[in-house]
């Protein structure tokens, strides 16, 4: 289930993206509620309902409504609870000038810098929009992406001594060279130890509503501070080099689309679709984010639209490097195109896993 209060609490919070503070101090709360047990959270969200105390309030003598002066108390509440117990207790009442004056304090305190706890976390969109279920599957495949990672690593360090192995870079990397497979390693490392200890923010794009307006890193085209209202749903997921989150689209959370660990070896043949597992989309994910990898665009693959089954990707400039049938297909024309691209690293690392376990 969502949770409206808290998300009501965090709008208050982060509701522009020229208050940076604000932001900040939002994402802190996120980061905290991330390492709570969902026990406190749901405590928290029930505590922050104000069904009864808040019968019969009017609008304030400065224009807040009611609904406004509840949720400034959640906001106030809300910080107390989760990151604010140095501050002391907020106000008791709805007053709007107390309340403000509280979280003016907090963010001035408390918004100077983001969270810098190790590990993940789920960013304020995700406690507003998603459900228990969704947060339990990014948790899942987080950890399923660091097996990926691992599964991967050891392939690499498998290849000449084991002809699968080596089967396995061959088919997404392409003809080995000492350079070539060094820089498949390195991706592989920093993905290992960014999905171990970096402060990452988890945004989801999908399921954001219009009537509620929270502002954070990386839920839009640009990858900037922006409102989570702008959308794209029907995506995997967005990162960015250095950019220090990771945004998940609707296709991660569909059944259809996504699937847990993959046990068998990807079909490389064509029309045999993306085949990716929630871990998977992770990692590729997290090779743009900790690995500074691309989405290759075919057009820079030289020969690639010469082969007519490959024609129609020709009318879509911008067509990248996704799925098993063309990325194989990368891997035998352009290796040295294929060791940055990150769907390969996706592919390869879940045929390690589906081979090896
Ligand atoms: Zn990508």
């Amino acid at each position: 289930m969502s949770k409206p209060h808290i998300a009501a609490g965090l709008s208050v919070l982060a509701k522009s993206a020229s208050d940076a503070n604000g932001v900040k101090l939002a994402a802190h709360i996120a980061c905290h509620l991330s390492h709570s047990t969902p026990l406190a959270v749901n405590l928290l969200e029930f505590d922050l309902g104000y069904p009864l105390r808040s019968l019969g309030l009017r609008s304030s003598a400065y224009g807040q409504t009611p609904a406004g002066r509840i949720n400034l108390r959640r906001a106030s509440n809300l910080i107390y609870r989760t990151v604010g117990r140095a501050l002391g207790e907020p106000p008791g009442g709805f007053d709007e000038l107390d309340h403000t004056r509280y979280i003016q304090a907090a963010k001035t305190r408390l918004g100077q810098d983001g969270p810098n706890r190790d590990g993940f976390y789920l960013a304020p969109s995700f406690w507003a929009f998603s459900s228990h279920d969704d947060r339990v599957m990014v948790r899942t495949a987080w950890d399923e992406a660091r097996r990926l990672a691992v599964a991967g690593l050891k392939a690499l360090c498998h290849r000449d001594s084991e002809s699968r192995s080596s089967a396995c870079y061959r088919r997404w990397f392409g003809d080995a060279t000492p350079s070539r497979t060094a820089a498949v390693g390195q991706v592989l490392q920093r993905v290992y130890s960014g999905l171990q200890q970096a402060c990452v923010s988890v945004s989801c794009m999908h399921r954001v509503t219009d009537d509620l307006t929270i502002v954070e890193k990386g839920v839009s085209a640009g990858g900037g501070t922006v409102s989570a209202k702008v959308t794209n749903a029907a995506v995997w997921g967005t990162a960015w080099h250095r950019g220090g989150f990771l945004c998940l689209g609707s296709n991660f959370f569909d059944p259809l689309l996504s699937s847990r660990l993959r046990t068998t070896i990807h079909r490389t043949a064509r029309g045999s679709g993306l085949e990716i597992s929630r871990g998977g989309a992770i990692l590729h994910e997290a090779t743009h984010l900790f690995g500074n990898t691309d989405d290759l665009e075919l057009v820079k693959v030289p020969d690639f639209f010469a082969d007519p089954e490959f024609e129609e990707g020709k009318k879509n400039p911008d067509a990248a490097a996704y799925g098993p049938w063309i990325c194989a297909r990368v891997a035998d024309l352009a290796p040295h195109l294929a060791v940055d691209n990150a769907d390969s690293f996706r592919l390869f690392c879940e045929d390690a896993f589906a081979r090896v376990g």
